[in-house]
C-alpha cells in the first residue's frame, strides 16, 4: 500500500459490521437503517431503469438532479444557486469530500479538522499530501473552543472541515459558533468544506448551513447526499454545492475519480428530493422517537449519556464499566453481551483522546433497539 495510506486499516465501520456478523451481535455501530426507503423512491428508480436511463450520466449530474438539488437548497438555505454552474453530483457524500479536498488543497496546504472526525477525512486530506491541524471537541457539549480555534487559524490555513449535526457526536455548531468560523475565514482568505449529511436529522436546533452567512458562500463547499434522508445508503449519491470557481477544482478531481455516478439513481435522487415537507416532518417524528428509546436504554444501562442534538448517533462514556479503553469495551460488547458499537478513537489524530467514548446508532427498528438494550440490562 501507498506511503500516505499505511496508517490506514480496514476502516472501524466495516471491521465492527463484519464482527457483527461473525457474533451474530446486534448492530449499532456503522451507520445504516435496517429499514428500506419509501417507495415512491424506489419506484422512481426502477422506472428510470425501465425508461432507459443507463448510460453514463453526464459527469457533473443528471439535469433534474441538479435542478432539484438545487431547489432543496434554496428551501433550506435561503441560498440561489446555478444548478448547471455550481452543483456536482458526486458517489455519495464520501465523493464529494473527496473530489473536494483532491481538487483544491495541493500538497502541504494546512487543513484544519473538528475531532472527532468522521475517518474518510484524515484519510482523504493524506492522499491530498495536507498538513492536517485537529482541534478537539470535548464532552459534556462538544462546544468549539474558540480560543483555541482562534490561535490556529492563521494566513497559512487553507480549509477548515467542519461537519454540523456532527458524526460520530450528535454536536450541532451554533449560530456563534458558525460566525466565529467564518469571520476567521473571511480574515485569513480561508475556505470552509461542509459535510452536513445529516442535516435533516436535526432535532434540538436548527439547521444552519455556514454558506448562508454573508460573505461565506463565495469561499464554501457545502456537500450533503441522499443516504441519511432518505434510508438509501447503498445508491451512493452525494453531492457538492459551491461557487463555480470552486466548482471547477472539484469537478477536475471528480471527472477522474469516479466521472459519473448511477444514472437511474439520480433520476430517482430527483424524485426524492421533491419529497413533500412532511416527509421530513415524519422523518424527524420516528428518528426521536428511536433516539428516546436508545437513549433513556443507555441511561438505565449505566453509561454516561452526551446530549445528541442532530445525527443518528448518540456518544457515551463507557468507564462506569470499568474498561480501560473504547477498543476493549467494544469487544467486550461484542462477544460478551451480543451488541456492536464503534469506539470512537479512530476519529482522533491521538487515539488517547476517544479512549472513553463509543458511539451507538439508533437507526435501527424499534424492537431492534430494545433488545440490545435489553442485553447490555443484562449482561453489562
Ligand atoms: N457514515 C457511516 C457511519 O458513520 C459509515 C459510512 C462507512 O461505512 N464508510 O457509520
Amino acid at each position: 500500500v501507498a506511503k500516505r495510506l499505511e496508517k490506514f486499516k480496514t476502516t472501524i465501520f466495516t471491521q465492527m459490521s463484519n464482527l457483527a456478523i461473525k457474533h451474530g451481535a446486534i448492530n449499532l455501530g456503522q451507520g445504516f437503517p435496517n429499514f428500506d426507503g419509501p417507495d415512491f423512491v424506489k419506484d422512481a428508480a426502477i422506472q428510470a431503469i425501465i425508461a432507459g436511463n443507463n448510460q453514463y450520466a453526464r459527469g457533473y449530474g443528471v439535469p433534474v438532479l441538479n435542478a432539484a438539488i438545487a431547489e432543496r437548497f434554496r428551501k433550506d438555505s435561503g441560498i440561489e444557486v446555478d444548478p448547471e454552474k455550481e452543483v456536482t453530483i458526486t458517489s455519495g457524500c464520501t465523493e464529494a469530500i473527496a473530489a473536494t479536498i483532491l481538487g483544491l488543497i495541493n500538497p502541504g496546504d494546512e487543513v484544519i479538522l473538528f475531532a472527532p472526525f468522521y475517518d474518510s477525512y484524515e484519510a482523504t486530506l493524506s492522499m491530498a499530501g495536507a498538513k492536517i491541524k485537529s482541534i478537539t471537541l470535548c464532552p459534556p457539549d462538544f462546544a468549539v473552543p474558540l480560543d483555541v480555534l482562534n490561535s490556529v487559524v492563521t494566513k497559512e490555513t487553507r480549509a477548515i472541515l467542519i461537519n454540523t449535526p456532527h458524526n460520530p457526536t450528535g454536536k450541532m455548531l451554533t449560530k456563534n459558533e458558525l460566525e466565529f468560523i467564518a469571520n476567521l475565514s473571511i480574515e485569513n482568505d480561508v475556505l470552509v468544506f461542509t459535510d452536513e449529511v445529516y442535516d435533516k436529522l436535526a432535532f434540538a436546533a436548527e439547521h444552519i448551513s455556514i454558506a448562508s452567512i454573508p460573505g461565506m458562500f463565495e469561499r464554501t463547499v457545502t456537500m450533503n447526499s441522499l443516504g441519511k434522508t432518505f434510508s438509501l445508503t447503498g445508491w451512493k449519491i452525494g453531492w457538492a454545492i459551491a461557487p463555480s470557481h470552486l466548482t471547477w477544482g472539484l469537478r477536475q478531481a471528480h471527472a477522474f475519480l469516479t466521472f459519473a455516478t448511477s444514472t437511474p439513481m439520480q433520476w430517482a435522487a430527483s424524485v426524492a428530493l421533491r419529497a413533500p415537507e412532511s416527509y421530513y416532518e415524519e422523518l424527524r417524528r420516528d428518528y426521536n422517537a428511536k433516539k428516546a428509546i436508545l437513549v433513556d436504554g443507555l441511561k438505565e444501562v449505566g453509561f454516561i449519556v452526551y446530549p445528541s442534538s442532530g445525527t443518528y448517533f448518540v456518544v457515551v462514556d463507557h468507564t462506569p464499566f470499568g474498561f480501560p479503553d473504547d477498543i476493549s469495551f467494544c469487544e467486550h460488547l461484542i462477544k460478551e453481551v451480543g451488541v456492536v458499537a464503534i469506539p470512537t478513537s479512530v476519529f482522533y489524530l491521538n487515539p488517547e483522546e476517544g479512549k472513553n467514548l463509543v458511539r451507538f446508532t439508533f437507526c435501527k427498528d424499534e424492537g431492534t433497539l430494545k433488545a440490545a438494550v435489553e442485553r447490555m440490562k443484562e449482561k453489562l
